[in-house]
């Protein structure tokens, strides 16, 4: 449970920069062991068109692979790029033996087909996880390479020392990025899992019932403080943007937070550990060619 603070039991707030760090620091301490067996890291982040979003996460991307000590490259395509032209450039990256891992920069740009731009990174490069072949190992339960976001989510409750198994999980969102594989990491630490969406009837009751709560839905603090049981672990997955320019999650986070036993901010929780879940992908895709 959570601390007290002027009498108000709050939840801890699990910090996701500095868990994240710790991340990060294993993951350098990993590089320098590989390039003593002669093996550099390497990433190739595939970005196609403009999109300013996408501008940010690739520039802090290149950032994080610079100080882990990752090589990395950017392939910026013009928006107008063809599928033949993408795919070979998969391709090409598939075969560099520079590179360990593959991401391609999502959502791409209209007339693009995604899925078959994924099912053309070489599964063993899918830092990203999300080919059909790694999502098939997760839910086989046999992962490999497991999508960064919900990998960070698992990461962060362990290290804050969330109870897993027998315990209820709610998983609001469905997304093969981020809910789909969350529930099957959360299923594979035994917990008892609900996935909750658009469709879902009686949404607060059901979050009610959850004492690891995930809401990955992308609608600004949707989940009110009275949707959270008492003592239960909140994570926010979401970002969303207000017209002030203020970036908050899908969590409504003083009210849970006064509920909660532990919760993630906005920013600082979820963000800063998929990056870091990136790197350490990329390091397990270079180990393994080992
Ligand atoms: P998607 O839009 O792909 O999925 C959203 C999910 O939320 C869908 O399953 C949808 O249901 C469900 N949903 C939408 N409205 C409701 C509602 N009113 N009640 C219940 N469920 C609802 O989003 P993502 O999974 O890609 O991302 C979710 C959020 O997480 C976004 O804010 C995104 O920015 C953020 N994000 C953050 C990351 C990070 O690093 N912190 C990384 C990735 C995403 P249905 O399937 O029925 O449509």
């Amino acid at each position: 449970m959570g601390e007290w603070v002027n009498g108000d039991p709050m939840a801890k707030i699990i910090d996701g920069k500095a868990i994240g760090q710790a991340v990060r620091d294993e993951v350098a301490r990993e590089v320098t062991r590989l390039k003593e067996t002669g093996v550099v890291p390497g990433l190739a982040v595939v970005r196609v068109g403009d999109n300013p979003a996408s501008a940010i996460y690739v520039r802090n991307k290149r950032k994080a692979c610079e100080q882990a000590g990752i090589h990395s490259e950017e392939h910026d395509l013009p928006e107008l790029t063809d599928m033949p032209a993408l795919l070979g450039l998969v391709e090409r990256l598939n075969r560099d033996p520079r590179i360990h891992g593959i991401l391609v920069q999502l959502p791409l740009p209209k007339g693009l087909d995604e899925k078959a731009v994924l099912r053309a990174v070489d599964p063993a490069k899918d830092v990203d996880g999300f080919h059909p072949f790694n999502a098939g190992r997760l839910l086989s339960g046999d992962p490999s390479l497991v999508p960064c976001t919900p990998l960070g989510v698992l990461r962060m409750l362990k290290e804050a020392g969330v109870p897993l198994a027998g315990q209820e999980a709610v998983v609001v969102g469905r997304s093969n990025i981020v809910g789909k594989p969350m529930a099957l990491l959360l299923l594979g630490e035994n917990c008892t899992v609900t996935i909750c969406h658009s469709r879902t009837r009686d949404l607060p009751a059901v979050c009610r019932r959850a004492d690891i709560l995930v809401a990955a839905v992308g609608r600004a603090e949707m989940v009110r403080g009275d949707w959270v049981k008492d003592g239960a672990a909140v994570i926010d997955v979401g970002i969303n943007r207000l017209p002030d320019g203020k970036l908050v999650g899908d969590v409504a986070f003083e009210e849970a937070r006064a509920r909660a036993g532990w919760i993630t901010p906005v920013p600082g929780g979820v963000g800063p550990m998929t990056i870091a879940m990136l790197l350490s992908n990329t390091v397990r895709a270079a180990r393994s060619t080992l």
